[in-house]
């Protein structure tokens, strides 16, 4: 135990739906057993809210509750499916700002996993809010569907620190940012450069850059080489998903959602219907979550104890029945009794993790707008819909346009250039096109110029969307077509 007491926090429990009542309460039982000094404040969230006619899952008590405590330990809410209800996850995600997604995956004592013996201890950082998961999606026609992947400098920077700072409060010694930046250059490039921009700042820390695929084959091949993997968000969702069969499952698969100032600790598992109320659950992933709230409220020894404490029972083989496979099994209730009379125990065979505080340093980027120097619009991408071919739709749209500032330099289909020809007959297209205009003169384009394109183009093909060509600092912001030169 630390030489000066440490004060008191109050802590948010939601015990949520299905095994989470079990699994979190077994959890404050070893927390209140190991002496953390902690007070719990109980919150309702999910189903039960979801019956009250509270349609995002979550009451305003329990975010009054959330507001003050700032910290949160939570069992897995059910989400009504076809009801209408929104996920009380995601709302409680979005409201508290938790940008950072962590999943820690590592070895445990008697859990059989394909790479028991390597030492897989790794941790995954992903990004919690943008990407793809802004569910901006649109039908451009009813047969073409779009979603929007929005990747922001600020939002790069933000998890970038953050999986610098958590490599640094663990003690591990190499990050490694897994982007699909070969394809995506500007999302998921944005995300691989601002790595690169803030490696130097922590040259304790080696820095890896690798490819996503990469990244997905390298952790089934030697997942031990991995300390911490930044990813956008998309990526971190399924990679993390991988990360956590390597770890022996969901039933020891733990995560914390962190924001600047909140953080929502719970498990990745479910509500577990099928098991829920028969004291059968495995309440090791909630404990292991509850070990990185210890951590992040700086309760390093409390941490230790209750890490140290679960390592020693998994090892001396008393399991509840997931784990059992035909051995005898304990229920929820005998397994967290076996893990607090082993508390202050530790075992020779297997360390836990200590760290120092985590440290949030302030935004890189304090404003919301990124700045250039100097920007010009020097055309605009047109999305249209026409039912023709590859070798009809250049040629049309031209004649439409005549006497527009703008010239069309290509038509393109779901992002392979069709006109002018690239030689390649075999683009099987669809009925959105899209149509790239510059100026011949290089002179920026204003709104007016656009607008009677539009006009122009529309005689022959709608158009749905508009994008503008922009250039930030004399580097162009928009990539090229497939096959483009
Ligand atoms: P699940 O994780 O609940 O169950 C998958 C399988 O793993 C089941 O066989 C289950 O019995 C077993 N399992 C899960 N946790 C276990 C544990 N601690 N001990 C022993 N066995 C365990 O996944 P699901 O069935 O896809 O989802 C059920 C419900 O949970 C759905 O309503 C879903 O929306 C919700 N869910 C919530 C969260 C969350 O709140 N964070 C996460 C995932 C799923």
């Amino acid at each position: 135990m630390t030489a000066s007491a440490p004060a008191r926090r109050t802590i948010t429990v939601l015990p949520g739906d299905g095994i989470g009542p079990e699994v979190v309460g077994a959890t404050v039982r070893v927390l209140q057993a190991a002496g953390a000094p902690l007070d719990f404040e109980n919150g309702v969230a999910g189903g039960e809210a979801f019956k009250k006619g509270i349609g995002s899952g979550v009451p305003r008590e329990t975010l009054d509750s959330i507001e003050r405590n700032r910290c949160v330990i939570k069992g897995p809410l059910a989400t009504p499916i076809g009801k209408g209800e929104k996920s009380a996850n995601v709302t409680l995600r979005k409201l508290f700002e938790t940008y950072g997604n962590l999943r820690p995956v590592r070895e445990l004592p008697g859990v059989p996993t394909v790479f028991a013996g390597r030492g897989v201890d790794l941790q995954i950082v992903r990004e919690n809010i943008e990407d793809l998961y802004g569910g901006i999606e649109h039908m451009q026609s009813p047969g073409v569907a779009q979603s929007l992947k929005v990747v922001s400098k600020k939002g790069c920077e933000k998890i970038v620190q953050l999986a610098f700072e958590v490599a640094r409060s663990e003690g591990r010694h190499k990050v490694t940012c897994a982007t699909k930046a070969n394809i995506l250059k500007l999302s998921e490039g944005m995300l691989q450069r601002t790595f690169d921009e803030i490696a130097p700042e922590y040259p304790d820390i080696t820095a890896e850059q690798m490819l996503v695929d990469n990244c997905a084959h390298q952790l089934v091949i030697a997942p031990e080489q991995f300390g911490v993997i930044v990813m956008t968000n998309m990526n971190g969702d399924i990679l993390s998903d991988l990360a956590s069969g390597l770890g022996g499952g969901l039933g020891f698969a733990p995560s914390a959602n962190m924001g600047a100032d909140c953080a929502i600790f719970e498990a990745v598992h479910g509500t577990a219907p099928a098991i829920a109320g028969q004291d059968k659950a495995n309440p090791t992933a909630v404990l292991l979550s509850a070990v990185m709230m210890l951590r992040y409220l700086g309760l390093f020894d409390h941490a230790n104890r209750v890490e140290n404490a679960v390592l020693v029972t998994l090892e001396s083989g008393v399991h509840t029945i997931d784990l059992a496979r035909g051995k005898p099994a304990v229920g929820t209730t005998a397994f967290t009794d076996a893990i607090i009379a082993n508390l202050g125990k530790k075992t020779d065979n297997w360390m836990v993790r200590s760290g120092t505080p985590l440290h949030f340093p302030p935004s890189i980027t304090p404003a919301a707008r990124v700045i250039a120097r100097d920007r010009k619009v020097v055309g605009c991408d047109v999305f249209v819909e026409a039912d023709t071919d590859a070798a009809t739709i250049g040629p049309k749209v031209e004649a439409a346009i005549k006497g527009s500032a703008l010239k069309l330099v290509l038509v393109d289909n779901r992002g392979t250039q069709v006109y002018p020809s690239t030689g390649s007959a075999r683009t099987d297209a669809v009925d959105v096109w899209r149509c790239r205009f510059v100026r011949s003169d290089g002179q920026p384009v204003d709104d007016a110029t656009i607008l009677d394109l539009l006009a122009r183009a529309a005689t022959v093909a709608p158009w749905m969307h508009v994008e503008k060509l922009q250039v930030f600092d004399g580097v162009d912001g928009f990539t090229k077509a497939q096959g483009q030169s």
